[in-house]
C-alpha cells in the first residue's frame, strides 16, 4: 500500500479515473535540463508549471505515476492555512510574514480554482468547508478561531454555526458547532492531478514515470542526478518534491520528516437523498480533535471519510472494518452501510508540525513537513520556492527561519515516540 508500484493502489480516486489515467514513458537516457524535479504530486508539479512559464527546460521524474503518492489519493479538502497553526508560523517568521502566507494560501485556493476553470479539469469541484467540534470544550476554539483570523489576518470569511443550526451543515449527535468558510472546496484529488499534469506538459515541462532516482551530486556547475538503471540527469537546479518518500534521495532531508500512515474509506453509493440527508449543502467536514476526522460526499453519492493514523509503517490490520468504526460514530444510521473502498498514504510529519521548506545554496530546493494538510500549501510552497529559484528568495528564505529538528532514533524510534505521544494527545481527545 505504502511502498511504490508501477499502478495506483485500489483506491475509489484511481477506479473512478480508469478511462483518463495515461502510462507516460520512463526515461532510459541520460539528459541535460535546466530544471529537475523529483516527484510528481502537487508540489512537484507545481513547481514544474512555474518553471516552464517561465521559459525553463523543465523535467519531471516520478518513480511511479503521476499522483501515486498523497497527492492522487488524499482527502480532496482545500482549506486556507498551515497544518501547524497560524500562531506558530507568527512565532517562527514573525507577524508580517505569517500575514502575508496567509493570504498566500487563499490566492492558492484561487489560483487552484482558476486552473481548473482555464483548462476545464473536471474534478468534482465543490464550494465550502464547515470545521466541527466533538468535544464542548472546544467550541471555544472555533470562535477564538474566528475572531483570531479577523482581528490578525484580517479575515473575516468565517461563519460561526451553532448547534441548533448545525444540522442544516452536517446531521450527526456527535458534532457540538461548526464554523463554515465558503472560500474552501473540495476536489477528487487525482482526477484534479491528472489535468494538472496535462497542463504542466503543455505548458513544455517532460513527465516521466517509472523513473526513480537515486541521489545527487551538486557540482560547481550544476547538479547530477542518478537514476535507478544508471542514466544521469544533468541540470542546473534541482526540486525535491518526493515528500514522504525522501528517504532514498536525500538522507538528511528525510530524518526531518517521518511518514505517518493515514487512512479513508468510501462507502457504496448512498444515493442522492441519503447524501444530503448527512451533509445538506454538500460541504466537506472536519473536525477540530488533536487527531481529526475529515468527510464529504462524493460527486456519485457515496460518503468519503478519512481519519486513523500509524506511525510505525503499519496498517490497521482491516482498513475496511476499521473505517467503517470510525463512519458509523459519526453516522450511526450507516451500522449498516457497506464499505467498498478503503486504503492508506502517507503523510510526511515534522516533529513540531512546521514546514520545512528550503534551500541549498541557488541549487538544491525543496518543500516538505505538509503534516496531513497539504492540498493547499504545496500550491504555497511551489509559488515561494519557485520565485527563489528565480532570484527572489526573501520568502522562502524566513522559513530557514523555522527548527525542524530530526528525529531521534530515525523512522523506527521517531515512530515509537511520536506513537507514545499520540496516545497522550487521543486521550485528551476523549476526556
Ligand atoms: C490519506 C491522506 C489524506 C489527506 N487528506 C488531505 C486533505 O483532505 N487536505 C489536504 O490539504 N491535505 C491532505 N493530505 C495531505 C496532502 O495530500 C499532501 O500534503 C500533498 O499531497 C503532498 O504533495 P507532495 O507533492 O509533496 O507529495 P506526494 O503527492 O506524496 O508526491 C511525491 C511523489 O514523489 C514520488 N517519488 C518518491 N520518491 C521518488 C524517487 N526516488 N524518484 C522519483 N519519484 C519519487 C512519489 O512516487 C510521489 O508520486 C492527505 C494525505 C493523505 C496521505
Amino acid at each position: 500500500m505504502f511502498r511504490s508500484s508501477s499502478t495506483y493502489i485500489d483506491t475509489y480516486y484511481a477506479a473512478t479515473t480508469r478511462d483518463r489515467q495515461k502510462n507516460r514513458p520512463a526515461l532510459t537516457d541520460s539528459l541535460q535540463a535546466d530544471v529537475c524535479v523529483v516527484g510528481a504530486g502537487f508540489f512537484g508539479l507545481y513547481c514544474a508549471l512555474e518553471m516552464a512559464q517561465a521559459g525553463k527546460k523543465v523535467v519531471v521524474l516520478e518513480a511511479s505515476r503521476v499522483g501515486w503518492g498523497a497527492s492522487g489519493r488524499n482527502g480532496g479538502q482545500l482549506v486556507q492555512g498551515f497544518a501547524c497553526g497560524m500562531d506558530r508560523l507568527k512565532a517562527a517568521m514573525g507577524h508580517d510574514r505569517a500575514k502575508d502566507m496567509f493570504h498566500e494560501s487563499l490566492r492558492s485556493i484561487t489560483k487552484i480554482r482558476q486552473l481548473i476553470q482555464t483548462h476545464q479539469i473536471d474534478c468534482d469541484l465543490a464550494d465550502g468547508h464547515v470545521e466541527v467540534a466533538v468535544l464542548p470544550r472546544r467550541v471555544k476554539d472555533l470562535t477564538d478561531m474566528i475572531e483570531d483570523c479577523s482581528k490578525q489576518w484580517g479575515y473575516d470569511n468565517f461563519q460561526f454555526i451553532d448547534k441548533a443550526d448545525l444540522p442544516n451543515y452536517v446531521n450527526s449527535p456527535r458534532y457540538q458547532a461548526g464554523m463554515l468558510d465558503m472560500d474552501a472546496a473540495q476536489i477528487h484529488p487525482l482526477k484534479y492531478i491528472l489535468g494538472l499534469a496535462d497542463v504542466v506538459e503543455g505548458a513544455g515541462a517532460r513527465i516521466f514515470e517509472q523513473t526513480r532516482v537515486t541521489g545527487y551530486t551538486e557540482g560547481a556547475d550544476g547538479v547530477t542526478v542518478q537514476l535507478s538503471d544508471g542514466n544521469r540527469v544533468r541540470c542546473d537546479q534541482l526540486v525535491l518534491a518526493a515528500n514522504a518518500y525522501v528517504d532514498k534521495v536525500d538522507r538528511k532531508l528525510s530524518s526531518r520528516v517521518l511518514p505517518v500512515g493515514s487512512f479513508i474509506g468510501v462507502t457504496e453509493v448512498l444515493g442522492e437523498r441519503v447524501c444530503r440527508e448527512l451533509i445538506p449543502r454538500n460541504h466537506a467536514i472536519y473536525d477540530n480533535q488533536f487527531i481529526l476526522e475529515y468527510f464529504r460526499t462524493t460527486a456519485d453519492h457515496r460518503l468519503l471519510f478519512g481519519g486513523r493514523c500509524t506511525y510505525m509503517g503499519g496498517e490497521p490490520s482491516n482498513v475496511h472494518e476499521a473505517m467503517k468504526g470510525n463512519i458509523t460514530r459519526a453516522f450511526p444510521s450507516l451500522a449498516k452501510t457497506k464499505v467498498e473502498y478503503a486504503w492508506g498514504g502517507h503523510i510526511d510529519i515534522t516533529m513540531r508540525r512546521m514546514p520545512d521548506w528550503g534551500r541549498r545554496g541557488d541549487r538544491v530546493f525543496w518543500a516538505q513537513g505538509f503534516c496531513g494538510h497539504g492540498i493547499v500549501p504545496t500550491r504555497v510552497a511551489a509559488t515561494v520556492v519557485s520565485e527563489a529559484m528565480l532570484g527572489q528568495t526573501d520568502r522562502l528564505d524566513a522559513f530557514a527561519g523555522i527548527i525542524n529538528p530530526p528525529f531521534p532514533g530515525g523512522e523506527l524510534m521517531g515512530g515509537l515516540s511520536q506513537a507514545i505521544g499520540m496516545t497522550w494527545y487521543r486521550l485528551r481527545d476523549l476526556f
